[in-house]
C-alpha cells in the first residue's frame, strides 16, 4: 500500500487498527450478500441448501479477498468523509 496518494497526497498511513473497521465492514458486506442471495434462491427458486452450500461457501471465502483492497478504500472515504480537517 502505497504511504500517501498520488494525486492529492492525502496520507494513507494511519494509526495501528485503523483499518480494522475496513474487515468489519468487508465481513458484513459478504454476509449480506450471501444470505440475499440464499433466501432468494431457497425461497424465490426453491433451490435447495444443499445445493448452495458449496457455490455460497467459495463465494464467502473469494468474495473478502478480492473486495479486500476496495474495503479499505471504502473505509478511507468514509474517514475523510466525516472528518472534514483532512481536506
Ligand atoms: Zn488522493
Amino acid at each position: 500500500m502505497n504511504a500517501s496518494c498520488d494525486h492529492c497526497g492525502l496520507d494513507l498511513v494511519r494509526e495501528s487498527g485503523f483499518y480494522l473497521g475496513s474487515i468489519y465492514f468487508n465481513y458484513g458486506l459478504t454476509t449480506i450478500i450471501a444470505l440475499a442471495v440464499f433466501f432468494t434462491l431457497y425461497l424465490g427458486y426453491g433451490i435447495t441448501p444443499d445445493a448452495q452450500l458449496w457455490p455460497l461457501a467459495t463465494f464467502c471465502v473469494a468474495f473478502p479477498l478480492l473486495f479486500f483492497r476496495h474495503a479499505r478504500a471504502f473505509w478511507l472515504g468514509m474517514d475523510v468523509f466525516f472528518d472534514k480537517s483532512q481536506q
